[in-house]
């Protein structure tokens, strides 16, 4: 049982639970129920059916990208966006030794579709106060078997993402980009999307843009395009190039064509409610982690950061506070701290400290004033 609203009812210097803040929101449309109508009386529910490619082609032009392929889910994502990059990794028979980049700060999802392709996963530092790729620690984790360099932003705020592309060039590296979190994310006034060679959302009900359970991934180049939709088809049942079905079936795609129709308001009021609390914020134990030049959040959550002292006091005190964080959920820590990744340890200070001094905070477009009021003055009260 959670604590009860009424054991810490204004007892003196006790904290008062008077709400219980929802992560939850409601992702539905109201087009939701006629998309779907639609798409069970076409009588095709399979990845290859109209709704599909009409949820694909509407998801592209509003990411302002060339191609678009939907795919089971955000992990599915992962994988084929590494596919669609680095060839070689399609058929298991042509496995060699293979690497790839990214930071310890990704989530256990990220890393696990790489064991799964039998890529060795290299971690390498982040910027300070960052989820981005540090372009030395990258460089300095270059080798001969690197295949490519996997960025992959958290919480809606962008890395500078623009600065890891002519590292990426330099090596004759792909980069890829795990944009689970990063649906509406901006730089320099394009989508995240647009820095990557391939790039891959998520659309799990609790991301920005939901179908249930799902994925999209992108590419501006027809070549890769092709070549990721055959691995997702069993090479197209050719027998000459490998693959498995990693489909996105006709019903999600249905809902994901309608819920598309919400994401730019949604944005709007996940950035309107960010501004709200950051404008009432006055204590200098917490700020905002700082946001990229050029860059703009999309409001999937708000990230706070204890300033000078260890975050789990911040996140406990917000969670006793019915404030509910992703990061006392998933007690996310540096990926070689698991047990599954424990033979892939490199040290990476800054991703450690970043991670030990944030918390998240939801914005989403259920909240009301009240509550973003409520939030805000639990952050004001809150003393380290
Ligand atoms: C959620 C998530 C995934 C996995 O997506 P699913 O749709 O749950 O399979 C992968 N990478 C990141 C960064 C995520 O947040």
């Amino acid at each position: 049982m959670t604590k009860n609203a009424t054991d810490l009812r204004g007892f003196g210097a006790e904290p008062r639970l008077s709400r219980r803040i929802c992560d939850r929101w409601d992702s539905r449309h109201p087009d939701d129920a006629a998309e779907l109508r639609r798409v069970l009386t076409s009588g095709s529910l399979t990845g290859t059916s109209a709704s599909v490619t009409e949820y694909e082609t509407a998801f592209a032009k509003k990411y302002r990208i060339k191609y678009a392929l939907a795919v089971s889910s955000g992990s599915a994502a992962v994988m084929v966006s590494l596919v669609g990059a680095v060839p070689a990794l399609e058929d298991p028979a042509q496995r060699g030794p293979r690497e790839v980049i990214l930071a310890p700060t990704s989530p256990l999802c990220t890393v696990f579709s790489l064991l799964e392709l039998g890529v060795r996963p290299i971690f390498a530092d982040t910027r300070p106060n960052s989820f981005g790729l540090d372009p030395s620690a990258v460089e300095a984790a270059v080798t001969r078997d690197t295949v490519a360099i996997l960025e992959v932003p958290m919480w809606g705020y962008p890395t500078v993402v623009n600065e890891l592309r002519p590292l990426a060039d330099r090596y004759g590296l792909p980069l890829v980009l795990d944009l689970a979190h990063s649906h509406m994310v901006k730089l320099d006034g394009l989508e995240l999307a647009a820095f990557g060679d391939v790039a891959g959302y998520s659309t799990h009900d609790g991301k920005f843009l939901s179908t249930g359970e799902g994925g999209m991934v992108v590419t501006n180049d027809p070549e890769r395009d092709d070549r990721m939709r055959a691995f997702t088809r069993f090479g197209n049942l050719n027998g000459t190039t490998f693959g498995l079905n990693f489909k996105l079936s006709g019903a999600p795609a249905a809902l994901g064509l309608a819920r598309l129709r919400n994401v730019d308001r949604h944005a709007v009021m996940r950035r309107r409610n960010r501004e709200f609390v950051l404008a009432r914020l006055r204590n200098p134990h917490v700020r905002e982690l700082p946001v990229v030049p050029g860059g703009v959040v999309s409001g999937y959550a708000l990230l706070v950061q204890a300033a000078d002292h260890d975050g789990r006091r911040l996140v406990e005190f917000l969670d006793s506070r019915g404030i509910p964080s992703d990061i006392k959920k998933y007690e996310n820590k540096a990926l070689y701290e698991y047990p599954l990744l424990a033979a892939h340890r490199r040290e990476c200070p800054r991703a450690t400290t970043l991670l030990r001094s944030l918390t998240t905070i939801p914005l989403h477009p259920d909240l009301t004033d009240e509550d973003l009021v409520y939030i805000s003055e639990a952050l004001n009260a809150y003393a380290p």
